[in-house]
This record gives structure tokens, sequence and C-alpha cells, in this order.
């Protein structure tokens, strides 16, 4: 848990360089506080923004998190975007206490779909946790491994780890499982129907395929093409998808 608090606090680079400008300003560092405090109560949605930002931060100002939360609560009522990020993760780390239970989903999920890195991330993170939203480790797998591919810092790694410990996991669980008949669930692969086949699945080569029309087993034909397969290229035993164990 302490890890995960660590994660979610974490801060953008972005906000580093804004508070070192503040710093070595040449004009005091009430000065420009007063200036966002000035265009932020005139409704300047940006500077409402940059002003929650400082008093997370905590370095210019004694950290105030629910002055953050006054100002974000401002912006994201006039639909702006990152105040709406911001907001969503000081409630999915606790800073901050949500309206509703489900609140930092909602005020993530819809920069999700502009495919913000940082909003993604933070879903993951969530998913993987169960914070805010029903835990769900293949959600948080895809969606690590989208922040990974826009380049947010850190998913990769966390991809990495999730992926491991999934995969981990889900050959216990059919090391634990007769070799008889070959089952899927929305989770992975629940059974394998022969030796040769839990030995391709381990060796991945074989694989299980989340797919929107649900779950599904993928392998590769002779030229290498992706296919889903119906049944055992080992044993014919037919690929059975059944409920959810847990
Ligand atoms: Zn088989």
């Amino acid at each position: 848990m302490e890890e995960v608090d660590r994660i979610f606090h974490k801060r953008p680079d972005s906000l580093k360089k804004r508070n070192e400008i503040i710093k070595n300003a040449d004009h005091p560092v009430d000065m420009e506080i007063n200036g966002f405090l000035a265009a932020a109560e005139d409704g300047d949605l940006k500077a409402q923004h940059q002003l929650a930002l400082i008093y997370i931060q905590g370095e210019a100002v004694p950290q105030n998190f629910a002055e953050a939360e006054k100002w974000l609560r401002k912006a994201s009522e006039a639909d702006h975007l990152p105040s709406k990020r911001e907001l969503g993760i000081l409630i999915a780390s606790g800073s901050v206490k949500g309206k509703y239970e489900t609140e930092a989903y909602d005020l993530l999920i819809g920069p999700l779909d502009r495919l913000d890195p940082r909003s993604v991330y933070y879903l993951a993170l969530m998913y993987e946790n169960g914070k805010g939203v029903e835990k769900d480790i293949l959600n948080s797998i895809r969606l690590y491994g989208i922040a990974a591919s826009l380049g947010y810092p850190g998913a990769e790694e966390d991809y990495a780890r999730v992926e491991k410990a999934y995969t981990e996991e889900r050959h216990a669980i059919l090391r634990s499982m007769p070799l008889l008949n070959l089952e899927i669930s929305e989770d992975g692969i629940e059974a394998a129907c022969c030796k040769k086949m839990f030995d391709v699945i381990v060796t991945g080569d074989i694989f299980f395929i989340d797919s929107y029309k649900g779950p599904a087993l993928g392998g590769m034909d002779e030229d290498g093409r992706d296919i889903v397969l119906n049944a055992c290229p080992f044993c014919s035993a037919p690929v059975r998808v059944i409920e959810k164990k847990k």
C-alpha cells in the first residue's frame, strides 16, 4: 500500500519546473501566488489549475489539499481537462475525499478517451489495486500497456511487473488442474487438455486473448500468422469457455 501511495503522489516534471520558475522569480513569491489567485478568482481556468498545483506541491506555500480541491473543482465544472485529471488523481490517492464512490474513475475515464497517458496510467493503478473501481488485473495490464505505448514514464516497468505476476498466477492454476479439458474463462486459461498443450501455454506459443468478442485462445499457423484456435492442435480437444473460477 505504501508503494501504491508513493506512486500516486508522484508529480509531473512540469510542476517542478513551475515551482522553479516561482522560486527563481525576480519578484517575491507572494506576488506570483497573488497573481494566480486574482486570475483564478476571475474565472481563468489555467490559473485555477496552476494555483491548485502549487497547493498540491506545497513548496512555494504550505501543502493544502482542500485549497487545491476547491480550485480543481471550479475548473472541472467548466470541463477543464487537466483539472479533472488532477482532481481524479487526488481522489484516487486518498488525498481528497470523493463526493461519491467512483468519482475518481469518472474524472479519469473521460480523458482516457482522448488517450491522456497520465490518466491511463492512474486508471491502470486503480484497476491493479481495486481503488475506486473493482479490481481487474487484465484491464490493469491492458491500460499499463497503453500508457507504456504512449511513453508514460514507469508504465513499461509496471506493465512487465503486473503481466509477470499474472502469468505466474495463471500457470500455477494450470498446474493445479488435471490434464483433461481445454477451458478458458474471462480471467484466462483455466485448464489444459494434454501435456503438449500445457507446455505451449507455458512457453507462450499458445496464449489467452481477451477480445471484445469474449475470451479466446490464440496461436500461430505454419506461416506465422495469428490465428484463433477452436480446438487443441495436438489432441483435438475443443476449446470450452467457462464461467470465471475465482
Ligand atoms: Zn490437447
